[in-house]
């Protein structure tokens, strides 16, 4: 199970002090960036479904890829060290000495940078075969933790809204790989009342859509509740900033005292006030989910 701390601290209400002249005074937070042990958020429930799966069959060693600032890779490590268990990383070539690399290998990761060109096919299965046996016996996990194990441990944060906002009509949350969104959508099933919105962290990911739709159907099918992923908050495409998401994102942590991530939370709700702000949104309460990402806030030197 993912570690989760008292429920008070699950459900922050935003104050109603304006964030550059907007109220958010209807946006709660979901904080999921206080659950999950050394890795705090979506990336442990991911892993969940992945670690049962592979205790199930007696494998104690997880491989998976990840740039040098991964997510996913940094919950990997941190997940494998508190489980006992053993950990490779397949990191994308790039910047070598990063925070998330320093923590990685210090939970006993075991980091093997690739070529760009290795990298590009970590979803080949000729080369994934390749990869399986080179560390044999182990259980290799696609990059963003996206595979069927992730959708179902993403199941566990639809208890938690049910538990803590059983009444929202909408929820939010930040969408690289999709993942997270079709675990939260099959777990609240199509029975609810709650919609759900993604903000694409992505520029162009056109196809994502289908991917969810996939994941969807592998996971036993129709029961979901509904859902949309909106394409226009990626502010210039995933990892990239504006100084106008540098400045909502300071804004919002100086008056809301809660940190934020620029890849996937600052984005998110910066989208969320952009919304209100232009009356897209009306002022019904609605869930964003903080689904973490802060070890990755520390590549910006704000
Ligand atoms: C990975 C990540 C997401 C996106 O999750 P997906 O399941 O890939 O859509 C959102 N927020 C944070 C902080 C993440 O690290």
């Amino acid at each position: 199970m993912v570690e989760l701390p008292p429920s008070a601290a699950l459900l922050s209400r935003l104050s109603p002090e304006p964030v550059l002249g907007v109220s958010m005074a209807h946006v709660s937070l979901l904080r999921l960036d206080r659950t999950g042990g050394l890795a705090p958020g979506n990336k442990s429930f991911k892993l969940q479904g992945n670690i049962a799966a592979a205790q199930r069959d007696g494998i104690s060693k997880l491989v998976s890829f990840g740039g040098t600032w991964s997510n996913h890779l940094h919950a990997l490590a941190a997940a494998a060290h508190e489980q006992g268990m053993e950990s490779v990383g397949l990191v994308r070539g790039g910047e070598q000495d990063t925070a998330m690399l320093a923590d990685a290998r210090a939970w006993g990761m075991q980091v093997e940078l690739l070529s760009r060109s290795d990298y590009r096919r970590r979803n080949d299965p000729e080369y994934l075969r390749r990869v399986a046996e080179r560390y044999a016996p182990c259980l290799l996990i696609p990059e963003g933790g996206a595979n069927p194990e992730g959708v179902v441990g993403c199941a566990g944060i639809a208890d938690m809204v049910r538990q803590h906002a059983p009444e929202i009509t909408r929820v939010v949350l930040a969408v690289g790989t999709g993942t997270t969104l079709a675990g939260l959508a099959a777990g609240l099933g199509s029975a609810t009342a709650t919609g759900i919105v993604g903000i694409s962290a992505l520029r162009g990911a056109q196809d994502l859509e289908q991917r969810i739709q996939r994941a969807l159907v592998n996971c036993g099918g129709g029961d979901h509740a509904s859902w949309q992923i909106l394409h226009d908050h990626h502010c210039g495409g995933f990892a990239r900033t504006t100084p106008a998401l540098k400045e909502f994102i300071l804004a919002f942590e100086s008056v809301q005292g809660i940190a934020l991530d620029p890849v996937y939370t600052g984005k998110m709700l910066y989208a969320v006030h952009q919304l209100c702000a232009s009356g897209q949104w009306d002022s019904s309460p609605l869930l964003a989910l903080h689904t973490g990402g802060l070890q990755g806030r520390r590549g910006f030197a704000w």
